[in-house]
């Protein structure tokens, strides 16, 4: 199990800082096909210690080796390749038109990057987070400072040993500022832009910290992905969408299914299906290619299952599994039938092995509840008529909608990536993935003649005044 580090002190968190911005400026004059030719090289060099980095991941947090090959290394090859390949055009200078009594200009938009983005990330996905931002913010342009969970310390550190290995990119632009969430706290104090990913709680402290710098800040928090399962739903496809949906990384995930809105007319082989799926899901004590099941990566998470599982055993829910051993860190995958709205396991986000089952009379009565509260991260709906899936789904307030599907959006670099109402500000991925990691800078060049004023300068007059008045009715 990983330990907490120490923290880095605010001086060397400092100096970092000042390093990344010499490096920014040398990164700066890259042409955007040498850093693409970076980054991908970069890549290279990563795949080289493919398995070394399986490893120490596995060790580090207790996940499946396959789980973390294919959500987070083959998802962070998926998002390098969209972003390597679409920067060029996102981010190329623009020309802008211009109202026809301005025609002797010319005018244009060109992106500036920001200077230091500073990434702070969670201990969930400890490799896919941190490069899948940090990829987008350097091809940008911009130097990074990557403070990572000190739940998962050595996966961040093994990212900035390989960027030094690499050699392509100038030395101290991509850094690791370790400790916990003081040493976040001071990373902000440094950098232009933040990019926050995990608690609502921090997510707050780090919007706070962000307006008082009066720097951008995009907030990645966390969800209650509501499964609305209609009547007429490919029931086979569902069920093993929810125990994937929930149960994969042990429920550690942001747009992991955290509860699950079936139709009364299926709800009783919904939950047949479903017991029986999740009992052929297999722990394993060592790491193994054929395990299902990992481990809680941070402690404290142990409480909030414990605490749900408790609430809702005392409201009346049928609990299946959710047996805890603190000692290796698990959590059967825990069951919770007739789930009622009120018990916490379907209002507070759970981040755990624990699914919640409701059964609803309409589709309707779930869209309400799906809506409840203040998460709107992900959310999916499932039925085989695919136009009113599509409906329905445009009812939810959810930054990530499917029809019949789960946990895909990250892995489409294509799709802006993030949550509404408290589940985020901003979003990932997408063309604006790439651009909010610069400014626009808007240029205008007065072509000629070369040395005569424009007529609405000094002196004024009247006949001036009527004449730029008559002249902009056809502009
Ligand atoms: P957390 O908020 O406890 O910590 C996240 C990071 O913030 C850590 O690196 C932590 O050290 C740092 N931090 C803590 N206090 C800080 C402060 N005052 N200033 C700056 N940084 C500070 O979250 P967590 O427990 O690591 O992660 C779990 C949460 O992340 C869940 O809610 C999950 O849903 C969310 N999450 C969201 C997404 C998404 O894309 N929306 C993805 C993964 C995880």
């Amino acid at each position: 199990m990983a330990a907490p580090v120490k923290d880095m002190d605010a001086g060397e968190v400092a100096q970092r800082a000042e390093r990344a911005r010499a490096a920014q400026k040398v990164w700066l004059r890259y042409t955007m096909t040498q850093r693409v030719r970076a980054i991908r090289g970069l890549w290279a060099s990563l795949a080289r210690e493919r398995e070394r980095l399986v490893a120490l991941v596995g060790e580090e947090t207790g996940k499946p080796p396959a789980e973390f090959e294919s959500m987070e290394l083959a998802v962070a090859g998926l998002l390098l390749n969209h972003f390597t390949r679409s920067a060029h055009r996102v981010l190329q200078e623009r020309a802008a038109a211009l109202p026809w009594i301005l025609l002797n200009k010319r005018a244009y938009v060109r992106r500036v990057p920001r200077g230091v983005v500073g990434l702070v990330t969670p201990w969930n996905m400890p490799f896919l987070i941190p490069l899948g931002d940090s990829v987008p913010a350097l091809l940008a342009g911009n130097a990074v400072l990557l403070k990572p969970s000190e739940w998962t310390t050595r996966t961040a550190l093994f990212l900035e040993e390989r960027v030094r290995a690499c050699g392509l990119l100038p030395e101290g632009l991509f850094q690791v500022c370790v400790g916990a969430g003081a040493v976040g706290a001071e990373v902000l104090k440094h950098v232009d832009m933040a990019v926050f990913t995990g608690s609502a709680a921090t997510g707050r402290k780090v919007a706070l910290a962000a307006a008082e710098r009066l720097i951008p800040c995009v907030l990645e928090l966390g969800g209650k992905h509501a499964m609305v399962v209609a009547p007429d739903a490919p029931l086979g496809r569902a069920v093993k969408a929810a125990v994937w949906g929930r149960f994969a990384n042990s429920g550690q995930v942001c747009v992991g299914v955290e509860r699950c809105l079936v139709h009364e007319d299926v709800y009783g082989e919904f939950c047949r299906r479903l017991e029986k799926e999740t009992a052929a899901l297999r722990p394993a004590p060592a790491a193994s290619y054929d395990q299902d099941l990992g481990r809680i990566i941070f402690p404290a998470q142990l409480d909030v299952v414990e605490r749900h599982l408790a609430d809702a055993r005392e409201k009346g829910a049928r609990v299946v599994g959710g047996e805890v051993d603190r000692e290796r860190l698990t959590v059967t995958p825990a069951l919770v039938f007739d789930a009622k709205p009120e018990m916490q396991v379907m209002r507070e986000e759970t981040f755990g092995p624990v699914l919640p089952v409701m059964p609803v009379r309409r589709v309707e009565e779930a869209l309400v509840i799906a809506n409840a509260g203040r998460h709107g991260l992900a959310a999916s709906v499932w039925t085989r008529d695919l136009d009113r899936g599509e409906e329905w789904g445009a009812l939810l307030e959810s930054g990530l909608v499917s029809v019949n599907d789960v946990l895909i959006h990250y892995a489409a670099g294509a799709l802006p990536f993030g949550g509404m109402k408290g589940s985020g500000l901003g979003r990932r991925h997408g063309d604006q993935g790439l651009a909010m990691f610069t400014q626009e800078q808007s240029v205008v060049v007065h072509e000629w003649p070369a040395d005569v004023p424009d007529p609405w300068w000094f002196p004024y007059s009247r006949l001036k005044a009527r004449a730029m008045a008559w002249l902009s009715r056809f502009a």
